[in-house]
């Protein structure tokens, strides 16, 4: 069954490689339309917890319910498939292909069952104007900048009609301008009824995007609620300070 107003819910997720734990037991309730900020330190846990949910890698133990159903032990394809997609923090688009196919190669592995050739067309142009891409369709994907890779990533995950939508780190290494209006892009997407996670370092952007915060550290959550509450919360400056863990 359904939980009114969740859409995702992670429980009790860990992850081990080898002797480390890097996700470590992690509740994690995501509210259908809401912008949830995913924070901590370097190494906390947060992409590998993100690869937990959308498939990219099994977890060591814990379970995810995507609409009231588990969706762990399903490919990342399948995943996909029913509307729960993720950027990879490193961008690695088909560097030779063009800015179009790489797009359309979303909508072909997206929620839109077995679309022609055309109809993927069609959803990858449109997202590519929604990300102010378009005219940039026929462009070598390498020939982009790091924030126009960025916005093509998120591009070729909107193709696939997602409902809830992981964003891991697509503000890094943007300037100023650019940061603004990739969140600008953001809360369009938000607008669209699509329900975001979103990774960031940058805790002004983050603070003014998203309605809530969850805090990782060493693979624990050790915060969740509102930003203002969350940032000011001692643990959270604790371990944003990187001093001894009491
Ligand atoms: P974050 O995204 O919060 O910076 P990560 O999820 O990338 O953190 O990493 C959490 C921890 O797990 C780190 O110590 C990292 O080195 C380790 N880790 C991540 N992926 C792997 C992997 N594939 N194999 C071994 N260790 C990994
Ligand atoms: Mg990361």
């Amino acid at each position: 069954m359904a939980e009114d107003g969740i859409i995702l819910a992670g429980r009790g997720l860990t992850k081990r490689f080898g002797g480390l734990v890097a996700v470590r037991d992690v509740n994690l309730e995501v509210q259908r339309g809401e912008i949830l900020g995913l924070i901590g330190p370097n190494g906390a846990g947060k992409s590998t917890l993100f690869r937990l949910i959308a498939g990219i890698m099994k977890p060591s133990e814990g379970s995810v319910a995507f609409n009231g159903r588990d969706i762990s032990g399903l490919r990342s394809s399948a995943i996909c498939r029913r509307g729960v997609v993720a950027t990879h923090q490193i961008v690695r688009p088909f560097r030779a292909l063009s800015v179009l196919d790489n797009v359309m190669v979303g909508a072909f592995y997206g929620r839109t069952p077995r679309p022609s050739r055309s109809r993927a067309r069609d959803i990858a142009f449109e997202m590519l104007e929604f990300c102010g891409l378009a005219e940039r369709a026929g462009s070598p994907a390498r020939s982009l900048t790091l924030s126009g890779q960025k916005r093509l990533e998120i591009a070729r995950a909107l193709a696939t009609s997602p409902e809830i939508l992981l964003l891991d780190e697509v503000l890094a290494g943007l300037n100023p301008t650019e940061t603004d209006r990739t969140l600008e892009l953001v809360r369009a997407i938000n607008a669209r009824g699509i329900t975001i996670v979103i990774v960031e370092h940058n805790l002004r952007a983050i603070r003014g995007a998203c309605s809530r915060l969850a805090v990782l550290d060493e693979g624990r959550k050790i915060a969740e609620g509102s930003p203002d509450d969350v940032l000011a919360d001692p643990k959270v400056v604790t371990a944003y300070l990187g001093t001894a863990h009491a």
